[in-house]
């Protein structure tokens, strides 16, 4: 695997599953565990990379809350002990039905309504502030890279989650830090940034992903069931289906639904 390239856009699965054991176990990389089921499948491809993992978790005031659950189960059943949840409250900023609850979540988008313009569910400036949040913590844990699940094909069309804008914090991770002016750069790994649905549950599946507890819904009932109709769960029903494979999530005891 080519660890130098910041974001790995042309990488496919059929690459990682040809692949041998990694041969440098000791890197270590920070990688953002929304809960969901990219950050898991993000998470899954570091560890089969070699990279030891740092977790973090924001709780930001998300509607959604039951996603720091999942994380929680994710990183256990990843054996990840190095786990952090910071609260960073984007919720007193407003101006996203992610973190007010006044605004409704749009509901039964198409695909390609999901690709005109950007949704009520955008965070202002979340993924700048996350990937600020991993690059101080990344520094401070000497790690090699930041791991990250964003993806830009079956997405919500948020600009934060474009190449492009991975290419240019990249960029600020190298300028802006002690590590970086001395010459360990911390890397940008998007290893899903280019990739459908279909082929990240796929090639979660094949490094061994329980998809049971992830989460993927932005409005979810109060005891985390995802509600079935928005972008986040169309986009997570296509991609199952186009597999072929039922989502485990939504079987009733098998998931990290939370009793009420
Ligand atoms: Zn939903």
């Amino acid at each position: 695997m080519n660890h130098k390239h910041p974001i790995e856009p042309h990488v496919t699965p059929e690459h990682w599953a040809g692949e041998s054991a990694p041969a440098t176990p000791q890197k270590r990389a920070v990688v953002l565990l929304s809960g969901g089921l990219d950050s898991a499948t993000a998470a899954a491809w570091a560890g089969r990379e070699g990279y030891a993992l740092t977790a973090l978790s924001i709780d930001y005031g998300q509607r959604h809350r039951v996603e720091l659950h999942c994380a929680q189960a994710v990183a256990t059943a990843f054996g990840i002990s190095d786990h952090m949840i910071l609260s960073v409250d984007l919720a007193a900023f407003g101006k996203s039905a992610l973190v007010d609850t006044a605004m409704p979540v749009p509901k039964c988008r198409s695909v390609a309504q999901m690709g005109s313009g950007i949704p009520s569910t955008y965070v202002p400036a979340r993924n700048t502030i996350f990937l600020s949040l991993a690059l101080a913590l990344a520094e401070a844990r000497e790690a090699d890279a930041i791991v990250l699940g964003v993806n830009a094909i079956d997405y919500s069309g948020y600009p934060d989650c474009r190449p492009e804008f991975l290419t240019a914090f990249a960029q600020v991770a190298r300028l802006a830090t002690k590590a970086g002016i001395e010459g360990k750069t911390v890397e940008i790994l998007a290893p899903l940034v280019t990739l459908t649905k279909a082929e990240i549950i796929r090639l979660g599946l094949t490094l061994g992903v329980d998809y049971a507890i992830t989460t993927s819904c932005y409005d979810p009932a109060a005891d985390g069931r995802p509600c079935g109709s928005c972008d986040a769960c169309v986009l997570r029903a296509a991609g199952f289906a186009a597999v072929g494979v039922l989502d485990p999530h939504i079987h009733p005891g098998r998931s990290c639904i939370q009793p009420a």
